[in-house]
């Protein structure tokens, strides 16, 4: 017991001599995956994981609704953003921009392993030959290392936008800690709608044909039906990896 009073805060929600993440993830789902995004991201916040959760944003098509809610409960949210250095210009000019308009105060910028690009990536053009391994770099080991510090974070997925999100539950185990996606039960309708109602600042790529924005060699317009059809259009590859289980194996490999 003496150990354990010794830990830092932030790994003592980890611990639980009774439940492991999977369990717990769904037992919230059981409890909570109903509730309205606005009423999870409160309970999360204030309740669930107290100074312990953090936001990841793209600051891609639709980032500012989550961001807006979020903000709506505590401005001091942590919000991690991958910066793979293969942004458009755009997007980081959104980033600040929407960062200033809802106050967010704790923006953290999570850069790939200066080494890492080094030895995988020296000129920069991995993507052509394997866009794994650059996300895998870019965007899944700096991932693991952002929420180390943290039991839980938002992410911004909703069931609607590709098949492989068609199942997405609220709650979800990523190793020993949990994904929350707010979001999930939204329709493209219902964004629409709160960033109307919110009057929130639009991607400046949106009125391009840019409905879903990711790395800049990796994104092409697509439609508003389907969205996600203009991330690594051509190639078989669907989803970054972040929110696959390259993040599990990347934090159960990461200094715990
Ligand atoms: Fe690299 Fe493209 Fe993945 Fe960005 S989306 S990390 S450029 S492969």
């Amino acid at each position: 017991m003496e150990a354990l009073t010794r830990l830092p805060e932030a790994a003592k929600p980890l611990i639980s001599p009774v439940k492991s993440g999977k369990e717990r993830a769904r037992e919230l789902e059981a409890l909570y995956g109903h509730l309205l995004p606005n009423e999870i991201i409160k309970l999360a916040v204030e309740e669930l994981f107290p100074g312990d959760i953090a936001s990841v944003s793209s600051f891609g098509a639709d980032s500012a609704v989550l961001l807006h809610l979020v903000a709506s409960v505590d401005t001091s949210t942590p919000v991690l953003f991958l910066e793979t250095g293969k942004h458009f210009d755009e997007t980081l000019s959104y980033r600040d921009e929407l960062v200033s308009a809802l106050g967010l105060t704790d923006l953290r910028n999570i850069t790939p392993l200066p080494e890492k690009l080094v030895t995988d990536d020296p000129d920069g053009l991995l993507h052509k030959t394997s866009t794994d391994a650059c996300c895998a770099i870019r965007k899944v080991e700096p991932l693991a290392r952002a929420v180390v510090p943290f039991a839980a974070w938002f992410t911004g997925r909703k069931r609607f936008q590709a098949e492989t999100r068609a199942k997405l539950p609220v709650f979800e185990a990523v190793s020993e800690r949990i994904r929350i996606n707010p979001l999930a039960g939204w329709g493209s309708e219902d964004i629409a709608a709160y960033q109307e109602l919110h009057a929130l600042p639009e991607h400046p790529l949106i009125p391009y044909g840019y409905y879903s924005i990711g790395c800049m060699p990796c994104t092409e317009p697509s439609s508003p039906d389907d969205p996600r059809a203009g991330r690594w259009k051509g190639k078989s590859k669907t989803e970054c990896g972040i929110h696959l289980g390259g993040l599990d194996s990347s934090l159960d490999s990461s200094s715990l």
